[in-house]
């Protein structure tokens, strides 16, 4: 790496803190969404101050769009002297809810120790922060450089990112003519590179039954035994065949390494009882039972296969079990997404690590997902990976951080991938 790049990075530390800091304090909080348009304005007066061309999108009719709540994304261009691809950072602006266990003021954004303090610090406003200091120390050094800079603060990530990433590829915004290679600062580790992530289905599955007075449940059917049954073909057939498939998606933490599922609730029957109810229950054979469950699954596995292999224990039990009645309802479903090893953006970014880090990264997958699958389905962009600052597992938790020098450390591997992609080579 350019060690005059490097420099002008580290030499940012206090801007670096004090940008981190102010993208805290706007508590961005989702659901339900607020403070976006505040984002896009504060991040649109630091990025036209340094020379990016600014569009704030807003995601018009999007899932929680609302004149109180409006979905506001932000894109910023720089645009360098001579022709040359573009290089796109993308970070969601939105944090999660707040929850329980706070020791620190979790908008106060507190400095202690090399760490910063707060909702977000580290999913992902470290991030978004580090990928601004990276470019514009970049631009800074290297006026003449080709090809173009790019970076957006977009909405709704958290809510699955219809309002914002999904928003903006539909609209064009991440063509491969107009972007070639994308980074999202997730936090990844600053020594990791996430090719991409999981899929996941998610239905709701319903087994019918019909009332009785529950002391003679056999002139009813209970719907709750039907369920019982259904769990009972997950256990014997879903859970040991979807354990025994492998992939090569490098997912972490390896438990993730395959195929899994969650059931995510049940409920049958009558509902529970108010906590200041203290009456006796009545008896009634339940018509009705439901689950949600949470399928996630791997590239290897086309999403038909994931359905199909789920109705057709269903359809078994139609065939085996007497009365046997189902309805399921699909809720959601993301496509899984991997960008594969040799994609210039990975290969760039790997030897970045190389240079800054001493060492060669480490490759992984995320379990979850996050806004690669719309780059990828939508956008059409393959060229895309995660790769920022921080520990993934203090993401969503009471006092969440970001190291100042993780921040520092992952910018100038960012840098270093600028100086590979956007400088002529000789
Ligand atoms: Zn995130």
């Amino acid at each position: 790496m350019n060690s005059v790049l490097s420099d002008a990075i580290r030499a940012r530390r206090d801007d670096l803190i004090a940008l981190t800091q102010d993208l805290i304090r706007i508590p961005t909080l989702n659901p339900p969404g607020q403070d976006y348009r505040a984002i896009c304005e504060y991040l649109d007066r630091r990025l036209s101050a340094h020379g990016f061309e600014t569009t704030l999108v807003r995601a018009h009719g999007t899932p929680g769009d609302s004149e109180k709540y409006p979905r506001w994304n932000i894109v910023a261009r720089r645009e360098g002297a001579h022709g040359g691809d573009c290089v796109h950072f993308n970070s969601h602006t939105d944090v999660v809810e707040v929850g329980r266990g706070w020791t620190f003021d979790p908008f106060g954004a507190e400095l202690k120790d090399g760490r910063i303090y707060g909702r977000g610090a580290c999913d992902m406003k470290g991030g978004l922060a580090a990928s601004i200091i990276a470019a514009e120390a970049f631009i800074d050094t290297h006026p003449d450089f080709c090809g173009a800079v790019e970076i957006s603060g977009t909405a709704d990530e958290e809510s699955g990112g219809y309002g914002g990433v999904a928003y903006l590829a539909e609209k064009g915004w991440f063509d491969p003519a107009r972007v070639q290679h994308v980074i999202i600062p997730e936090p990844l580790n600053k020594d990791r590179i996430c090719l991409g992530h999981r899929g996941g289905w998610w239905a709701e599955i319903e087994t019918k039954g019909e009332i009785a007075h529950g002391s003679m449940p056999f002139l009813g059917d209970c719907a709750v035994r039907h369920m019982g049954a259904v769990l009972q073909e997950f256990e014997n057939k879903l859970f040991p065949a979807m354990a025994a498939r492998t992939t090569d998606m490098p997912v972490v933490p390896e438990g993730a390494r395959s195929s899994t599922m969650n059931i995510n609730a049940i409920h049958g029957g009558q509902p529970e009882n108010a906590p200041d109810f203290d009456g006796l229950p009545a008896h009634c054979v339940p018509d009705s039972c439901r689950i949600t469950i949470d399928r996630r699954f791997l590239v290897e596995e086309p999403l038909d296969q994931v359905r199909g292999e789920v109705t057709a224990l269903l359809e078994g039990l139609r065939d085996t079990r007497a009365d046997f009645d189902y309805e399921i309802t699909e809720l959601n479903s993301v496509l899984p997404s991997m960008t594969d090893r040799d994609a210039p953006v990975v290969q760039t970014v790997a030897a970045a690590i190389t240079d800054v880090m001493g060492k060669a990264p480490e490759y992984v997958a995320s379990p979850g997902t996050y806004d690669q699958k719309h780059i990828d389905r939508i956008g059409k962009l393959k060229n895309c990976i995660a790769y920022g600052p921080g520990v993934l597992e203090l993401a969503h938790k009471p006092d969440e951080w970001i190291g100042v020098d993780d921040m520092l450390d992952s910018a100038c591997v960012m840098g270093a991938a600028l100086e590979t992609l956007l400088l002529p080579r000789d």
